[in-house]
């Protein structure tokens, strides 16, 4: 078998709880950029037990067919029988490309099914694209701490697989006018596929929403001072619904955790409304936020390289402005 008879784009649609999560429908979205080029269509793998409505979301949007895996031994995410329900796909329909979300399971999966049907997988990308000549998935990733961006391709092996890291590829917007075109598919689950038994699942509680989710972002910077100064933040993400982020600076200080930079090194956010407060706006915290519908920036220096991309600036101390804005906001 050669390597042109693989077709297709694939997205492994990750679901938790019966939630698709973001990342998927991001994937989509890219997949379908990428099947234009290869003149092919993108297929969503969709994995879980009693999951089947949720196959009407990933068409509308852009997946072309879903394929289902609708299985008690799927209920839960657990490494051996989702490798062998991915890899059973492989073999059955030998797709040109899969991809999958830089997530928790995304990161344990790709790499397992990757050693199970001896090809590459470039891990944590932030770039896809086709080469126009050879038609090959030219993969890029920032690489040595984010220093240098290494653009891989996997010329010899198929599928081409990558796990993407989740906020930097654009969902579309969905077309409830979609038929659904399912596939349903039975893997064989053997025993050998169920070392693992999952005993109990401890949800982690939390009022705070994850930054990547957040419609708005209010974002410190060192400029903030000190970590104490970060409860203004809070003051004014919670007046406008929002949550709290905060540069690398700041995390590296050790003032807040690392779960919430923005970056190159962090999350990526595309929030309808950012607030850079303290930001210098260092290409590297730029390249995770710059995608924000709005931007407002405060910075008591009016040649801080953040005004260059905010759509509203304010030149000043935010140690005084933030507290003003939050008065205002829960006045109105
Ligand atoms: P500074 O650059 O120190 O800026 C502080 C700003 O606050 C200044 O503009 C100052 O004028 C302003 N200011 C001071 N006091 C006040 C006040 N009272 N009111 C208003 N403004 C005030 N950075 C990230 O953020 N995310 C990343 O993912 C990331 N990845 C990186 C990866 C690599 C490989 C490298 C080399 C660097 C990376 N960085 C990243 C670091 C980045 O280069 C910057 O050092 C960092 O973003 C600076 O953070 P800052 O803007 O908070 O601090």
């Amino acid at each position: 078998m050669s390597i042109q008879d693989y077709k297709g784009v694939f997205v492994f649609a990750e679901q938790v709880d019966k939630e698709i999560t973001g990342v998927s429908f991001e994937l989509i979205g890219k997949a379908k950029e990428l099947a234009k080029d290869l003149d092919t269509q993108v297929t969503a793998v969709l994995i879980g037990y009693e999951i089947a409505d949720l196959a009407e979301q990933l068409a509308q949007y852009g997946a072309d067919r879903v394929i289902l895996i609708d299985d008690k031994e799927c209920e839960i995410y657990r490494t051996e029988p989702y490798t062998h329900a991915i890899y059973s796909v492989i073999k059955k329909y030998k797709p040109e490309i899969v991809l999958y979300g830089a997530t928790a399971i995304g990161r344990d999966l790709a790499p397992r099914v990757s050693a199970r049907v001896h090809t590459g997988l470039t891990a944590d990308c932030t770039g896809l694209e086709i080469d126009k000549e050879t038609k090959n998935l030219r993969m890029t990733r920032p690489a040595f701490g984010g220093n240098i961006m290494a653009t891989i391709v996997c010329a010899d092996f198929r599928p081409q697989m990558a796990t993407v890291r989740p906020g930097v590829m654009q969902k579309i917007a969905p077309n409830p006018d979609v038929n659904v075109v399912i596939e349903k598919f039975h893997p064989e689950f053997k025993p050998n596929d169920q070392y693992v038994e999952v005993v109990d699942v401890i949800k982690k509680v939390s009022d705070k929403i994850d930054i990547q989710d957040a419609n708005v972002i209010v974002s410190g910077g060192r400029g903030m001072g000190c970590p104490e100064n970060f409860k203004l933040l809070r003051e004014l993400a919670d007046a406008l619904g929002g949550e709290v982020a905060s540069s690398r600076a700041c995390v590296d200080a050790g003032w807040v955790p690392k779960d919430i930079q923005v970056g190159q090194t962090g999350k990526t956010v595309r929030p309808n409304l950012y607030i850079a407060c303290g930001i210098s706006g260092a290409i590297q915290h730029l390249a995770g936020m710059e995608e924000s519908d709005v931007i407002i920036a405060i910075n008591k220096d009016e040649t801080a390289p953040i005004f260059e991309v905010a759509d509203f600036g304010i030149v000043g101390d935010a140690l005084k402005i933030v507290p003003l804005l939050t008065e205002k906001v829960k006045a109105e």
